[in-house]
């Protein structure tokens, strides 16, 4: 039988679905946006999705943050990993080509698990940025915080994927959202250059987003495991501790590897 997008159709012994996909948008050679038809599930944003293939007989499944805001058609950030057992092939399908999503999302990355606060950092590595898109394209964070601030960390220029669409979030804020591009190897007019945890050691993060992350912050931070422990422990520092449910803190996180 034909399985077909867009309905929703469950393999109950796997508990998939059909995803078929639309439309890529390349960013940089192996960077694209990937959106799928066939996923009309009900998320939170900050959650993510579980693609599975068969590869050579075996059955690979990844996660991967959903960038879309919820209603949307599924749309992905996507990094290809060299030599990776699923980004390859997913870098190589064709609209139209299908694959398959187990059929619930997944994660508590989201804010409704962030305490109150004043400012709300979203800080994302890469293809981290993709939880903070969701949220910023369904309006949440600037419903909940006075000032949000989008840093977005990656090592070339050409891997600061959606900066058009953040400008232009940012200019529509009045002041209230602040977009932080940094770059650790290129130098990119207007972009912070040099790794992100230098940037805060010497103040010119916060300076870039015109208020100090203190006692008044939540920070969110998404990617890179060992960027994220390196801020975590800078954070650590200043007294910001992770968020626990039974001890709340300021440090949410959500590490890709
Ligand atoms: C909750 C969660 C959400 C995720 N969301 C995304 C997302 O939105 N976009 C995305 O591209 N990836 C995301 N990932 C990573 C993704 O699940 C895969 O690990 C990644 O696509 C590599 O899969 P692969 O099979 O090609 O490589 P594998 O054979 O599994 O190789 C894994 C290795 O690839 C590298 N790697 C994995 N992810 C990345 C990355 N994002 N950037 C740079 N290097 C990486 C690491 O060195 C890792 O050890 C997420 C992971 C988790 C746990």
């Amino acid at each position: 039988m034909e399985e077909r997008p867009g309905e929703q159709s469950r393999d109950s012994a796997s508990q998939t679905i059909p995803l078929r996909l639309q439309r890529r948008r390349d960013f940089a050679p192996g960077l694209a946006a990937l959106t799928f038809d066939g996923w009309s599930v009900a998320f939170r944003s900050g959650q993510y999705c579980s693609l599975v293939h068969d590869i050579g007989g075996e059955r690979i499944e990844r996660h991967y943050s959903i960038a879309s805001r919820p209603g949307d058609p599924l749309e992905l950030y996507i990094v290809c990993v060299e030599g990776g057992a699923l980004t390859p092939t997913l870098f190589a399908m064709a609209p139209g080509d299908g694959l398959r999503c187990v059929g619930a999302p997944r994660g508590k990355f989201t804010l409704e698990k962030v305490p109150a606060g004043r400012d709300l950092w979203l800080v994302g590595t890469g293809t981290g940025l993709a939880p903070f898109l969701s949220m910023l394209r369904a309006g949440a964070p600037l419903a909940r915080f006075e000032r949000v601030v989008l840093v977005h960390t990656v090592r070339k220029g050409e891997e600061l994927g959606y900066r058009e669409e953040l400008e232009a979030m940012q200019a529509a804020s009045a002041g209230r959202l602040r977009y932080v591009p940094t770059t650790s190897r290129d130098e990119v007019p207007g972009v912070l250059r040099g790794r992100v945890t230098e940037a805060l050691d010497d103040g010119r993060l916060e300076a870039a987003a015109g208020c100090a992350l203190g006692a008044d912050s939540q920070i969110m931070l998404c990617g890179n495991p060992a960027m994220l422990d390196d801020m975590k422990a800078r954070l650590h520092d200043r007294g910001l501790e992770l968020h626990r449910p039974h001890r709340p803190g300021h440090v949410h996180l959500e590490k890709y590897w």
